[in-house]
């Protein structure tokens, strides 16, 4: 086998990553681009320039990352919320342009995998992944491998009931209730907001009235700097994420679970109050053993995790 390379791109909502990246992981070359969401051929068009971008003779194949449920029979987007992707035969299309294997993976999925064989799961055989931003994500690996479902959906883990009576989910999702509706960064806004507003005195609440955006950033700050009310805001998200964790804890007894995106960034003052909740709730002795940490690879695990599944592809066709 001569090539040892594959391009990867991680697609956001926002931007578009993409690399030259090496069997250990190694981001090579790498190029950024806002993502291009006025139209679904604008989108292709610049999908397929970031490849030829970087294309030469050693990549052997491509992985694609995406912000989307995936159903890996068609190598299609089964429904994207933030990128217009729903109905393209992606894979096909792109095997056949570029002449090289290709693999698709859900974004969350993709950095589950990273995390696993170079960031903070390295050496685990069983490890859950979420991703905390504007949505959670999820990705489980059981047994050392990716378990992606009978269609490639699975590890949508952020879409489990944690209230029966609770409010609609959020994008295009038809829960009720839902972990992701309540414990990501768009949850920490919202509940953040409603202290700013009830508590005008405190510091959220002076931000507020400041015109300042009361987001999850400016909250975590707040809280790392010792301010009682963003702290409280960030222990009912960590509480709540922590009613999630013990689940998990209980259907897959992980060794490891793994916190990161964006909203990670309040780090143990959303971690501290989930591991209490774990080591209340979740059944022994899976919960004793369990261990809750932030991820280790940053914005950079998408890009490595397509990397991976990019190998994966070349791998079966090489066999
Ligand atoms: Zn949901």
């Amino acid at each position: 086998m001569t090539e040892q390379h594959v391009i990867a791109i991680d697609l956001g909502g926002t931007k578009l990553a993409a690399g030259v990246v090496d069997r250990e992981g190694t981001v090579l070359r790498r190029t950024e681009h806002p993502t291009e969401t006025s139209s679904q051929d604008a989108l292709l068009a610049q999908i397929d320039g970031a490849i030829e971008e970087l294309m030469n003779g050693e990549v052997g194949a491509l992985g694609i990352g995406i912000p989307s449920l995936i159903d890996q029979r068609a190598g299609q987007a089964g429904s994207s919320v933030n990128v217009p992707l729903t109905g393209v035969h992606l894979r096909d299309q792109l095997a056949t342009r570029f002449g090289v294997p290709v693999a698709l993976e859900n974004d969350a999925n993709a950095a589950a995998l990273a995390e696993h064989r170079f960031g903070a799961g390295r050496g685990t055989a069983h490890m859950v992944l979420l991703t905390l931003g504007t949505g959670i994500g999820g990705g489980l690996i059981l047994n050392g491998e990716l378990y992606r479902g009978s269609l490639g959906t699975a590890g949508e883990l952020g879409h489990i009931t944690i209230d029966l009576n609770g409010s609609r989910c959020q994008g295009t999702c038809p829960g009720i209730g839902h972990l992701e509706a309540l414990a990501s960064g768009t949850a920490a806004d919202r509940l953040a907001e409603d202290v700013a507003r009830a508590r005008p005195t405190s510091g959220l609440g002076r931000a507020l009235a400041e015109g300042r955006d009361v987001d999850p950033r400016l909250t975590v700050e707040l809280a790392k700097s010792g301010d009682p009310d963003a702290r409280e805001v960030l222990d009912t998200i960590g509480y709540r994420l922590g009613v999630g964790i013990a689940s998990y804890v209980n259907i897959f007894n992980p060794e490891l679970v793994v916190v990161g995106g964006g909203f990670s960034r309040a780090g143990d003052l959303v971690l501290e109050p989930a591991r209490k909740v774990v080591a209340e709730r979740a059944l022994p002795p899976a919960r004793d053993a369990v261990r809750i940490e932030l991820a280790v690879l940053g914005p950079e695990a998408g890009l490595i995790g397509a990397a991976v599944v990019g190998f994966e592809a070349l791998d079966s066709v090489a066999v």
